[in-house]
């Protein structure tokens, strides 16, 4: 895709070839022709085209899925053979991190030091779900005295759609094809419009893992055309999907004609609370991290954070100096920590919040966008100071570099107002007290809960939120058990147990 002699940091180097659909093995134009430009966050200029699929493609991708499931090799291979391409493809990825790295960065705009260690990432997914399934995805027994056997198997879905966000693409990606494939299910991919770059990267490296033709499809195009016709589609099982809840909700809706099942992955407004005993120069690391990295647009982010009433004064004035010396610039500079945001659309978005942050009272303070790189989608890091939880800008996902800063006095109050508010994915607490940490983390309303930590990721957890964050969990065995198998149960008689004799003839 790109050469390693044009991945320098000189930008004006970087080349990225146009970007075709991935089907049954062979990278192909889209049936109508079509074509959308993939705009670089950095420049707004054009990086190149994408095929643009729509429903005829979709529907050679789901024939080309199911086929390779029903009559392929994939659907009878045994485990430990599936397991060598699953590992196979995890030791290419980590063979092509600069590369990934690279077109994630100039794609995205996320920083390179940081999409870098995202790949390594998506590479361990792959590993993980290797040994996950080879070690846990077994069934269990219920014998019924000397009469039954009653067992149960777990068997793969079929095909399943995948459908994914631009935010962390090939991260993201992975941590759902992944326990599809090692569960044996085939694949058809559709990625965010906005960063179509490392999906076919993906595609390159499972294509040359030597992966049966058919069992991993790539259709990029629209939400509305090629995402609702995987949707739609009636030999499509399951959608996992990952985006924002309104979207979420438009797949529930648009997946009930087909019954499917579906996994959603959604929005979030997450609270960090910090008592007045924490360690605050920790919390406060965590703080900046949680918020700017990933240039903000991170679903877990800490984007409504409370401050004891106590250190308010002293947390904001060290959170300022730090918010000030952010290192804004070019994504593909090593030491930029924060990038353009992915396009203008949302760079719009992202500003008029903090316009209506400042018409409802809040004090805006923000870092500031060097001249240099004024052509991208920059919007500086930005507090908005004297917050209350009920202004909009606590209430609504911004998914970008804005965070609401919000005091409060009591434990009471603080839970309270963290759970008064539609999403409920992560929440992060800061104290020495033991027992409020633990109170606190039971009481927030959340899928994933940090006390005095960072968002660390362990693979192992259940990942996903409640309320309006989500509906299921991917990750550790969640993902085989609970979404990307069917279990089904067989009976085995092993005694003569009673069959009631209806329609006999009575002695
Ligand atoms: P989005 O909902 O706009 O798009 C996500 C994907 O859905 C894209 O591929 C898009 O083309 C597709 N899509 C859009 N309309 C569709 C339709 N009608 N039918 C089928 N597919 C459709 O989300 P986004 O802007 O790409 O991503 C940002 C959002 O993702 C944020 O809300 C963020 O919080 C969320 N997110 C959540 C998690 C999580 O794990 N909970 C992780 C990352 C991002």
């Amino acid at each position: 895709m790109m050469k390693s002699t044009e991945m320098s940091k000189d930008r004006t180097n970087i080349k990225v070839d146009d970007v075709k659909l991935y089907i049954n093995g062979e990278f192909v134009n889209a049936h109508a022709q079509a074509t959308f430009e993939n705009i670089n966050p950095f420049t707004n200029e054009v990086n190149n085209l994408v095929a643009e699929g729509r429903e005829e493609d979709v529907n050679k991708a789901v024939y080309a899925a199911k086929q390779a499931f029903k009559s392929g090799p994939w659907g009878s291979m045994k485990m430990e053979e599936r397991m060598v391409y699953i590992n196979r493809i995890a030791d290419l990825i980590d063979e092509s991190v600069e590369e990934i790295a690279s077109l994630e960065s100039i794609d995205t705009g996320l920083p390179i030091a940081q999409t870098r260690k995202m790949i390594a990432r998506a590479a361990e997914n792959f590993r993980f779900y290797s040994r996950m399934v080879q070690s846990k995805l077994h069934g269990e027994s219920y014998p019924v005295d000397n009469e039954f056997i009653n067992y149960t198997i777990y068997k793969p879905l079929g095909v399943v759609g995948l459908i994914t966000p631009w935010n962390a693409p090939f991260m993201l990606e992975t941590w759902k094809v992944a326990p599809a494939l090692a569960t044996g299910n085939t694949v058809v991919l559709k990625p965010a419009e906005l960063s179509p770059l490392t999906a076919n990267k993906l595609a390159e490296i499972i294509d040359q893992a030597g992966l049966p033709k058919g069992v991993f499809n790539v259709v990029h195009g629209f939400g509305e055309t090629a995402g609702s016709a995987l949707v739609a589609h009636p030999d499509v099982e399951a959608i996992s999907f990952t985006g924002e809840t309104t979207t979420g909700k438009t797949i529930i809706k648009n997946s009930a004609d087909t019954l499917k099942k579906t996994s959603m992955e959604l929005g979030g407004k997450s609270p960090l609370i910090i008592f007045d005993d924490a360690d605050l120069d920790r919390a406060l690391d965590a703080t900046v991290w949680g918020m700017f990295s990933f240039n903000g647009e991170r679903c877990t982010a800490n984007s409504r954070l409370f401050l004891h009433k106590k250190i308010k004064t002293q947390f904001i004035e060290r959170l300022k100096e730090r918010v000030q010396n952010i290192k804004i610039g070019d994504p593909m500079d090593a030491s930029t920590q924060l990038g353009p945001l992915i396009d203008k659309g949302h760079f719009n978005k992202v500003s008029e919040y903090i316009e209506i942050a400042k018409q409802e009272g809040c004090e805006v303070f923000q870092g500031i966008v060097p001249d240099e790189v004024k052509a991208g989608n920059f919007v500086p890091p930005t507090l908005l100071l004297n917050a209350t939880n009920d202004m909009r800008v606590a209430q609504e996902e911004i998914f970008g570099p804005v965070m609401a800063v919000i005091e409060f006095e009591s434990e009471e109050e603080v839970i309270d107002a963290a759970n008064d508010v539609i999403y409920g994915l992560a929440g992060y607490v800061w104290t020495n007290d033991i027992k409020r940490g633990h109170r606190v983390a039971h009481a927030v309303e959340a899928g994933m809960l940090w006390v005095n930590a960072q968002n660390v990721r362990d693979l192992r957890i259940p990942f996903g939120g409640m309320k309006s964050s989500g509906i299921g969990r991917e990750g550790g065995h969640y993902a085989i058990f609970e979404f990307y198998t069917e279990p089904r149960v067989v009976h085995i008689a092993i005694g003569d147990h009673h069959i009631p004799q209806f329609g006999k003839k009575q002695q």
